[in-house]
């Protein structure tokens, strides 16, 4: 990335030189996520400095490993924990770094992995991926591993016949189906979105009703097949103004909202009532919830759907994103 605002540039930069906790690792899967549009068009502004390597979800194998490193050693196919951190803090502690600073996270305030080579700081970002397409790896560390955090805050609060809802059926959404069947499988699941083919392909992943909130109104949907209770869970993947009122207005008693989508929506919360429900965001996920992730991608429970792309295809496909028209994630492959 040369400056914000203008299409990415294919450049040759150096190896970079590894030595104590740090590794090298071989890119061979980086997946383009939506929230580099932000950072390409400047409506995030915190790029530290051009030109910049974007790319945080990150799969490879390794190929250097400095003196201090254990564990790993050059060819072990590897996926990359992105939510890095330089100072320790009780966020770090507990292996949740992503809520820790965003301006140190990978590909996004330190050199990403749209690259054939990452310089990660230190092995403890590393899960082993032996046994793992590491295209469909790459795509698991973002648009795998956030709605799984998202689905696991739910957990507490859903029940045998109860009902989740989720909200945006894209990529993400996708995930939030599958988590929910996996993960509780007793309960019903409503996906809503827009665009029919988004909510059949929820309906094949396990989604028990769909909902086009274009022609249908989710609200009164989700009361008709909840007996009036209302949903006990909602993941709204999208975050605009309308689909948190939607989500807000569906919730029964003590029922909670989590909300993952970047639309930068704002949520009329109105005091006073007697139902309970909680809303909360959700930030990417905790390393610990990325090898969970894993652990059930070898097991072959969740799909990603990926479509491979070379550094020459990287500004249209960007700009396919921008324009909703990817199917599944388009990942680079550096080799
Ligand atoms: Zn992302």
């Amino acid at each position: 990335m040369i400056d914000y605002g203008k299409p990415l540039e294919i450049r040759e930069v150096p190896i970079p030189e590894i030595r104590g906790e740090e590794v090298l690792v071989k890119i061979e899967a980086s997946g383009l996520c939506h929230s580099d549009i932000h950072l390409m068009d400047g409506s995030i502004k915190i790029i530290p400095r051009f030109p910049f390597t974007l790319g945080h979800e990150n799969a490879g194998t390794v190929d250097e490993v400095g003196e201090a490193v254990s564990g790993f050693k050059k060819g072990d196919p590897v996926v990359v924990y992105g939510g890095w951190s330089r100072k320790p803090d009780r966020f770090t502690w507990t292996g949740q770094e992503q809520l820790t600073n965003i301006e140190d996270w990978v590909g996004i305030g330190q050199t990403g992995g749209y690259a054939e080579y990452l310089k990660v700081p230190t092995f403890r970002y590393l899960l082993p991926a032996k046994g793992l397409d590491l295209v469909e790896a790459a795509v698991l560390t973002d648009a795998g591993l956030t709605p799984y955090r998202a689905m696991k805050k739910l957990l507490p609060t859903l029940y045998p016949g109860s009902t989740v809802a989720i909200i945006g059926c894209g990529g993400l959404g996708q995930f939030g189906v599958q988590y929910s069947k996996l993960l509780t499988p007793s309960v019903k699941i409503v996906a809503i979105d827009v665009d029919d083919n988004k909510l059949s392909i929820a309906q094949e992943l396990g989604a028990d009703v769909i909902v086009n909130s274009k022609s249908e109104d989710p609200v009164k949907k989700v009361k008709a097949v909840t007996d009036n209770e209302g949903a006990q869970g909602m993941i709204d993947f999208v975050g605009a103004d309308a689909t948190l009122a939607q989500a807000y207005s569906m919730g029964g008693r003590q029922s909670k909202l989590v909300v993952v989508g970047l639309a930068g929506g704002t949520l009329k919360f109105t005091a006073g009532l007697v139902n309970e429900l909680e809303v909360t965001t959700s930030s990417w996920g905790s390393i610990s919830e990325l090898s969970e992730v894993l652990s059930l991608a070898k097991m072959g429970k969740i799909r990603a759907r990926a479509k491979k792309i070379g550094f020459g295809e990287m500004n249209r496909s960007f700009e396919e994103l921008a324009a909703g028209k990817v199917e599944g994630r388009a990942v680079l492959i550096p080799g």
